[in-house]
């Protein structure tokens, strides 16, 4: 089965202004990320933050224009389109925010909040706009009574279900989940991890769920990816990287995770410094300067890509990856 959406050699530069010297500033937030999300298929990405994950939503739903790569849905170039002739890949592909008070307008209701995508994409007819909007409110279990408050008047947990609404009333097929239930209370977590499963299961949606909370990863995700510093490290299916984890980095991530049992010794795994700035990332494999298992090979050159199996790949010299990045 071919993937709804993938990712090839994705990179996105930003240039800040210049220095003293006059010389342009550039970070690398993206640096050629290839992956791939298949139809039904929740990817989780992980990775610290800063390490360039929410920009790599953004670029693969085009939000923010990416500086090079390619971003295939159902196999089409998405980034080679015109706006306008994205427009319609637009309602196909959409965004849960992070902080659901910060995205919702103040100002508008939560009717009017949730018939605009409608508007936007050219429904007319107000009684069917209203119809979808009290079915989409019913199916993420917001009471209709309640649509002509505001969003101030909504608990933290409300909120989200209002952005998970306003994201799928266009009926899209791929949804970028970025953080969405990170700024919610531990009780409320689980009923919207628990609703977005439900609307996958039931309106077969992809999801990439972003997340530095990596138990929150592995409740919701099929497979995980691992990013550091603008590249991914490691792909698996999620039961088989939390079992069997290879790269360094991903090991000290859930060597990080508490062991819910005291009979059970936890060590954890510290990692030396600071996350490096993108500004000057570091030569040669981009973990290094942190990585206890560094060796001489590794400040020289990008570690390649080593397929444990087909579906499980780390970029790290300890392996021996022989393709390039
Ligand atoms: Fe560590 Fe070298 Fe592997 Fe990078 S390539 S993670 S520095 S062992």
């Amino acid at each position: 089965m071919p993937p709804l959406v993938e990712v090839v050699d994705l990179r996105k530069q930003f240039v800040l202004s210049g220095n003293r010297w006059g010389e342009k500033l550039t970070v690398d937030a993206v640096s050629g990320v290839s992956l791939t999300i298949f139809q039904g298929e929740t990817l989780g990405l992980v990775g610290e933050t800063g390490c360039g994950k929410s920009t790599l939503a953004r670029c693969i739903l085009r939000l923010v224009e990416p500086t090079g790569g390619r971003v295939l849905f159902e196999g089409k170039d998405i980034l080679s389109l015109s706006l306008r002739d994205f427009h319609p890949y637009r309602r196909r592909m959409q965004m849960v925010f992070q902080d659901p008070f910060a995205s919702l307008n103040p100002r508008k209701t939560v009717f009017a909040i949730l018939e605009e995508p409608l508007i936007i994409h050219g429904e007319r007819n107000l009684r069917i706009r209203r119809e979808k909007v009290e079915a989409i409110a019913e199916r993420v279990g917001l009471d209709v009574r309640l649509l002509r408050n505001y969003p101030h008047e909504f608990s933290g947990g409300q909120r989200q279900r209002i952005g998970i609404a306003r994201a799928l009333i266009l009926e899209p097929e791929f949804v970028v989940c970025d953080e969405p239930v990170s700024a919610l209370d531990v009780s409320i977590r689980a009923q919207i991890l628990n609703l977005l499963c439900d609307l996958q299961e039931s309106l077969r949606l992809s999801y990439l769920f972003i997340a530095h909370d990596l138990s929150v990863v592995r409740y919701i995700s099929h497979r995980v990816a691992v990013m550091y510093l603008g590249k991914i490290v490691e792909i698996a299916p999620c039961e088989e990287l939390f079992a069997n984890p290879l790269h360094p980095y991903t090991r000290a991530l859930l060597a990080a995770l508490p062991v819910p049992d005291p009979s059970r010794p936890w060590k954890r795994m510290l990692l030396e410094g600071d996350p490096p700035s993108p500004l000057r990332p570091p030569s040669g494999c981009r973990f290094h300067t942190r990585c206890p298992e560094r060796m001489d090979i590794c400040a020289v050159y990008p570690p390649g890509a080593f397929f444990l199996n087909p579906e499980h790949v780390v970029f790290c010299h300890l392996y021996g990856g022989w393709e390039m990045v």
